[in-house]
């Protein structure tokens, strides 16, 4: 006789903070693009844990990185030197336009670094300039600095007053930009395709003015790659896409495979930060970190970045196919594996729900989109599979 499964959504109800509306579905284990739910029911992932599991569930190459660094030491803290931590330090800086990291254990904190770098670097070559400029929609996090960073005013409303220091401008309006910059500008903190709106794509064009104008007046340029970064769009970086170079780039989500991570890079000639200026107790884990190795190793070498640009264009082709067929669907748009398409009628959440039985993992970022940030290893196979489940969703609930 098997023992009762445990009520989850009745030990949330009794015990959890109302942070999330979860699905009503546990995840037990998965294998390359599916996971399994306590009833053993496969499901195709399309979400991949939000842009993290980039080698899908379970890589062999990733649980014997974990399980081998475990074994010789989980934790140090940061007082001492590293293996993994200095191994990843060197693979990232040697194949970036920046020259020093620091490593968080989160995308928040890798942000916040950024901006408390953002700061000093104001204060000590920009006469005492501290004000970060960030997009309307944009998405950097949920600690107090990062939040008023996000360009979404409704998640700043229920812990007003915002830490000052911060503003936010609409995407794509050089004119707007230019306007909002002034002696108090330490820096310009963009995502060059935004993830957490639902991918919304920024102009080269505007991406390059925005550019000069920070050369030009001494701010600094700070793409936050968290979710358009290592790899998804194409490129290892999603600013590779547009020709441009940032001066700070913050890393997290997919570095190390799925484990708890973030980095903040720059170049010499911003990387300010001196002893005492910053830190944290298990920012960069050995554990972590050996995971961050094996993951970025394997994505190199099995050239991850051609599959996802390969598969990214396949996946909106498809969709924009389905399109033809399903007036509902009315707008289709992506680059690389960040795929989203809009719906006429809010039902992007019912989708995402009806989804699930018909055995597909989706995304809803509002009520009329629908995400797709699958893991960096699906094929053909499975990316049709996909676009036939979702026909067939779309179809049950319209
Ligand atoms: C997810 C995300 C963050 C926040 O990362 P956390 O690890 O959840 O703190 C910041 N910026 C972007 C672009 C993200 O997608």
């Amino acid at each position: 006789m098997q023992a009762p499964k445990t009520n989850w959504a009745e030990v949330e109800a009794r015990y959890y903070m109302r942070t999330f509306s979860r699905l009503p579905v546990v995840f037990e284990r998965g294998e390359g693009c599916y996971v399994y739910d306590d009833a053993g029911k496969a499901y195709l992932d399309m979400v991949g844990g939000i842009a993290v599991n980039i080698l899908g569930h379970a890589h062999p190459v990733l649980v014997e990185a974990i399980t081998k660094q475990a074994q010789k030491i989980i934790h140090t803290s940061s007082l001492y030197y590293s293996e993994p931590q200095c191994e990843l330090a060197e693979w990232l800086i040697t194949r970036s336009p920046a020259d020093r990291i620091f490593f968080a254990n989160s995308g928040a904190e890798a942000n916040e670094g950024a901006i408390k770098l953002a700061r000093k670097y104001g204060r000590t070559q920009r006469n005492g300039a501290y004000e970060v400029i960030t997009l309307d929609h944009s998405f950097h996090g949920r600690t107090l600095a990062t939040l008023a960073a996000t360009g979404q005013p409704k998640y700043h409303e229920p812990f007003l007053p915002m830490p000052d220091g911060f503003k936010s401008v609409p995407f794509n309006d050089f004119e707007a930009m230019r306007k909002a910059v002034s002696a108090k500008t330490a820096a310009i903190m963009l995502e060059c395709i935004q993830g957490e709106s639902g991918i919304h794509i920024l102009d080269r064009e505007y991406l390059h003015a925005v550019r000069k104008l920070c050369d030009d007046n001494n701010i600094l340029l700070m793409c936050d790659e968290i979710q358009c970064g290592l790899g998804r769009t194409g490129t290892f970086y999603g600013f590779q896409q547009f020709g441009i170079e940032p001066d700070v780039i913050t890393l997290a989500k997919g570095l190390a495979g799925g484990l708890p991570i973030g980095a903040f890079l720059a170049k010499e000639h911003c990387a300010v930060l001196t002893p005492g200026d910053h830190g944290s107790t298990m920012g960069g884990n050995p554990v972590c970190c050996a995971a961050g190795v094996a993951a970025m190793t394997y994505l190199e070498e099995q050239n991850l970045m051609g599959n996802a640009a390969r598969m990214g264009q396949a996946l909106k082709d498809e969709l924009s196919n389905l399109k033809e067929t399903l007036p509902g669907i009315t707008e289709v748009r992506g680059l690389g594996l960040m795929v989203a398409f809009d719906t006429a009628d809010p039902i992007a959440p019912d989708i995402v729900k009806k989804g699930l039985d018909k055995g597909i993992v989706l995304n809803a970022t509002g009520p009329n989109t629908v995400r797709l940030v699958p893991p960096l290893i699906v094929s053909h196979g499975e990316v049709e599979k996909a676009v036939g489940l979702i026909a067939d969703t779309f179809k049950a609930v319209s």
